[in-house]
């Protein structure tokens, strides 16, 4: 299959005429089964029409993704999610209305519209609204709804930049749109409306402490906050190794001289075993670092360039054919939760805390 790319210009959403033109096209693709990728806020999105089964099968052949993981369905306008679930809650109006269009994904029983192809063979379905205008616009010509995973082969990290799309999806799919680097680089935040209290599923930019700013208590799936709870997550997606790059990496955590000694030493190490070996740090010590390749997310204290870094970083790597990965531990705070959460299955939770580990800190 042939992949058209479709470039769109950053702009806020003030589309040329042929950009119009384009989007008006792409979203016939969609009306007709076939798949078009596409940027949002979060990360790029692999996008197929969530009512029509046939597209949602396609949307699993084309990333490699276990048919048990349900896809998001996007919508552009509130009204949209009547027909698709069974019931909209007064806290799903609140919160929908405080963060809508944006980084939240919703969990509501699906109505009898939306095919178990969508959902993974579930009977709830997730929902969002993006705030991207790329997104909207396509989703508006789609005919409305947009059933979306990153658009990344499964198991590989998610797109931030539409050169990755092009590189996982090309012959597979019938369009991608490039809209230039996306906002937040972290998929969006999922909370489940189904329970009461409302849990969240996968951390993301909205906060738990701005859902409960909105909703009262929220609770969060133990599966996040405890590695070892032996417990299955919630959201199906969560329980596979994702956003892997192909080196293996190791997180060290620790007092942030003694993260550097250990890091050059190990690298040091690697590098005469034959290893490529790369860096994951901050700026505020991204000099000290000896290593093939050194990069920086940005400042420490800024969370929103660290999420906007970390998974192209880690697609680089895989370009760079590195075979070993270092990186510095993270705030898990706030939206550092949802940047730690990634960090930790991109490293399949592998840790060296050189507190509880002082004879590797030598
Ligand atoms: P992705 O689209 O790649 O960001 O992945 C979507 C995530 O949403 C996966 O972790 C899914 O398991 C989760 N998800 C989608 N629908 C549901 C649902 N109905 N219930 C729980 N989790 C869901
Ligand atoms: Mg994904």
């Amino acid at each position: 299959m042939e992949t058209e790319i479709i470039i769109i210009q950053e702009n806020n959403g003030a589309f040329s005429d042929t950009e119009e033109q384009a989007l008006k096209q792409a979203g016939e693709i969609l009306q007709q089964g076939g798949l078009v990728a596409f940027p949002t806020e979060t990360v790029y999105g692999l996008g197929g029409d969530a009512l029509n089964p046939e597209s949602s099968r396609k949307i699993y052949a084309a990333k490699g993704r276990p048919s048990d993981n349900p896809l998001i369905v996007h919508i552009s306008k509130f009204e949209d999610i009547y027909p698709i679930v069974k019931e909209v809650s007064e806290e799903a109006v609140k919160i929908a209305k405080a963060f809508w269009p944006g980084p939240l994904t919703v969990i509501f029983p699906k109505s009898d519209k939306v095919p178990v192809e969508t959902t993974g063979g579930l009977d709830t379905v997730a929902v969002r609204m993006p705030s991207h205008p790329v997104a909207r616009k396509l989703i508006e010509y789609g005919g409305g709804y947009v059933a979306a995973p990153s658009a990344n082969s499964s198991g590989k990290p998610s797109p931030t930049v539409a050169k990755y799309v092009v590189e996982d999806m090309t012959g597979k799919i019938e369009a991608i749109i490039d809209g230039g680097e996306v906002g937040i680089g972290l998929e969006s935040t999922i909370i489940d409306l189904t329970v009461s209290p409302p849990q969240i599923l996968r951390p993301g930019f909205v906060t738990r402490q701005m859902l409960e700013e909105v909703l009262g208590q929220v609770d969060v799936d133990i599966t996040i906050l405890d590695a070892d709870s032996g417990q299955a997550p919630k959201a199906p997606g969560m329980k596979y190794r994702h956003y892997a790059p192909k080196g293996e990496l190791v997180i060290v955590k620790g007092e942030p001289e003694e993260v550097v000694a250990y890091i050059n030493a190990r690298a040091a190490k690697d590098a005469a075993a034959g290893e490529k070996v790369g860096v994951i740090c901050t700026e505020e010590y991204a000099a000290a670092y000896k290593a093939d390749t050194v990069k920086c997310v940005g400042s420490r204290l800024d969370e929103d360039s660290i999420a906007r870094h970390l998974y192209t970083c880690l697609r680089e790597f895989d370009d760079e054919n590195v075979t070993g990965i270092y990186s510095e531990c993270f705030t898990a705070e706030g939206f550092g939760q949802a940047i730690m959460n990634r960090l930790l299955k991109a490293a399949g939770h592998k840790v060296i805390d050189l507190s509880n580990n002082k004879e590797a800190a030598k």
